[in-house]
């Protein structure tokens, strides 16, 4: 039955992206719905659109777009674009010692309007224009002076090589033009994978969600939260029978579990890897291979929120492939956008350093600026007022770092209740991870994910994804979400947000063990199984295909030398962190 689904769905898929993706002057597949065009606001910004082009050209030393360049195309430019554009940028990472060490970056980073892309408390990676590097140096002290090292020798063709190719290609070269039926038709690979052999902009996005709630409808149903700043559906894929709760077995409220990705727009793998969980589920629930997707789907609902920021989404296919915030307009014009995983209300930090719109991290003027964060709390908040459901569990996917961090992340100085509960299950997701495809995942606090030291009586900080008005802070805390995280998938730096398409099933893969070892551990707390060897809830031998995949990863030179796949070791770190933190 599941060979006859899969071989329908990849005909309708067929199909599907035949007449639903659209050529270069097309907008409307951003819609949930085919015939309910959005209207991307960018006239909004009137004259002073082309004064903050221009202004930021000149900051960036950004060359104007390309003449044939439309700003709804979703089709990639030429390299020489690329080339114009992120050429002259460099990686850097940063290696920390000391709290001066953090100090002194922030403020040179804050004073040259840097791009910080990902942090840790023994290093930071930063985006800096080549020619600007002396200068940059030169406000740091002189222990940071030879304290870097390049992540990405190529910046311009790491960002190049992170959109489609077509299939059709011997020579794997991007895209010349939109899709067609006949690319598709072309590829030689297995056809269920399609969708994932390369990131998708929206506009297959969009058709693909449709196609899956039209071809599962025993099972999965699609819906939108909301609208986005420009006014494009946030849509949601709902999976799950509640089998359990409808027949009335031990249940008086619906269960569900919620992951969301793509809130920051650069992140691409989280969308495509909240894509790829959904889609493993919703193909293998009712295969007697998979009796635990079964059982797991049958007592909960997993509601999927793969694009929380369409419209950065669609801006970093169009115009800047590392742009992360929302896209709505601020008080100063020429700095659109709002950090939506800094705009939830509870511990929204905004007058406390992130008041500037100009920011990558800017929180916007009050608690829940951002359109997407304001829909997104109003469609759970309603959820479990009025729809009688419970959110056992919340997964945000981010990017990047491998890092499995749970709450709180807007402060170090409150321990949440259930610490111990969050830190084993952590340690399971992260063993999941683990065993999936080798790839060694951190457990962390959120607050201690980012860069933070002590100084006196405040921290010291510097911008990564876990801070104040964090979605994962809101769930865990407003919404009484025991099982609460922020995960940061791959890589460790080695291409940071521009992964390869190539790691887009593999991630997938380690997240999807990593899921469902979540739901059975969730079952087996609520008694609807009995599971007496809790060590096998984490492991992947209920698929076997995966499992016979394990192996030891290709470690980088950025990636952690802590990989170890002992079991004792896990448990030995557990207790460490639990000492230290006494
Ligand atoms: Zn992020």
């Amino acid at each position: 039955m599941a060979v006859f689904l899969r071989s329908v769905l990849f005909c309708l898929s067929l199909i599907s992206l035949a007449f639903s993706i659209p050529t270069a002057d097309s907008t409307q597949q951003s819609s949930l719905r085919p015939n309910d065009p959005y209207s991307v606001k960018e006239q909004a910004f009137g004259p002073f659109r082309k004064i903050r082009d221009s202004i930021i050209e000149r900051i960036w030393s950004i060359p104007s777009k390309p003449a044939s360049h439309s700003s709804t195309s979703t089709s990639p430019r030429t390299p020489d674009y690329f080339r114009a554009r992120y050429g002259n940028d460099v990686v850097l990472r940063f290696q920390l010692r000391t709290e001066d060490d953090a100090k002194a970056l922030i403020q040179a980073a804050d004073i040259l309007f840097l791009d910080i892309w990902e942090g840790t408390n023994q290093w930071v990676d930063i985006r800096v224009a080549k020619d600007i590097v002396p200068s940059f140096v030169g406000l740091l002290p002189a222990s940071l002076h030879n304290s870097y090292t390049p992540l990405m020798h190529d910046l311009a063709r790491a960002v190049y090589d992170t959109y489609p190719v077509s299939p059709s290609s011997e020579e794997n070269t991007p895209w010349s033009g939109p899709i067609t039926y006949h690319n598709w038709r072309a590829s030689p690979q297995p056809p269920q994978d399609i969708f994932f052999h390369d990131y998708q902009p929206l506009s297959v996005i969009y058709p693909w969600l449709r196609l899956i709630a039209s071809l599962f409808p025993t099972h999965a149903s699609l819906f939108t939260i909301g609208k986005s700043a420009e006014g494009r559906d946030i849509p949601a894929l709902r999976i799950g029978t509640q089998r359990d709760y409808t027949e009335g077995n031990d249940h008086t409220t619906r269960h569900t579990l919620v992951i969301s990705g793509g809130s920051h727009a650069r992140e691409w793998i989280s969308v495509s890897t909240a894509a790829y969980i959904a889609y493993s589920l919703v193909t293998r629930y009712g295969h007697p291979q998979f009796p635990h997707v079964t059982k797991l789907l049958d007592h909960f609902d997993l509601v999927f929120l793969p694009i929380v920021n369409p419209d950065g989404y669609e801006y970093t296919w169009t115009t800047d492939r590392l742009w992360r915030k929302n896209r709505q307009t601020t008080d100063i014009t020429f700095c659109p956008g709002v950090d939506i995983d800094r705009s939830f209300a509870f511990g929204w930090n905004g007058h406390d350093g992130r008041d500037n719109a100009c920011s990558d991290d800017y929180a916007g003027t009050d608690p829940l600026a951002a359109p997407e964060a304001r829909v997104l709390t109003e469609w759970a908040r309603n959820e479990t007022q009025n729809n009688n459901v419970t959110f056992d569990a919340y997964i945000d996917l981010h990017s990047y770092s491998q890092e499995v961090l749970y709450p709180y992340s807007y402060t170090c100085d409150v321990e949440p209740p259930n610490l111990e509960d969050l830190e084993e299950v952590a340690m399971g997701l992260a063993k999941s991870f683990r065993l999936t495809n080798g790839h060694y995942y951190g457990v962390e606090s959120a607050c201690e994910g980012s860069i933070t030291f002590q100084d006196q009586n405040k921290n010291i900080r510097i911008q990564t994804d876990s801070q104040g008005g964090s979605a994962l802070d809101f769930f865990y805390h407003d919404l009484d979400v025991k099982f609460a995280y922020q995960i940061k998938l791959r890589d460790t730096g080695t291409y940071g947000f521009l992964l390869p398409r190539s790691q887009i099933v593999p991630t997938g893969e380690e997240a999807y063990e990593a899921v469902v070892g979540l739901g059975r551990w969730l079952l087996g707390n609520h008694g609807i199984e009995s599971i007496h060897d809790r060590e096998s809830l984490w492991g992947v031998e209920t698929s076997p295909t995966l499992a016979q995949k394990t192996k030891v990863a290709q470690k980088s030179p950025a990636e952690s030398p802590e990989f170890d796949d002992d079991e004792f070791d896990d448990q030995a770190a557990f207790e460490l962190r639990r000492r230290r933190r006494r």
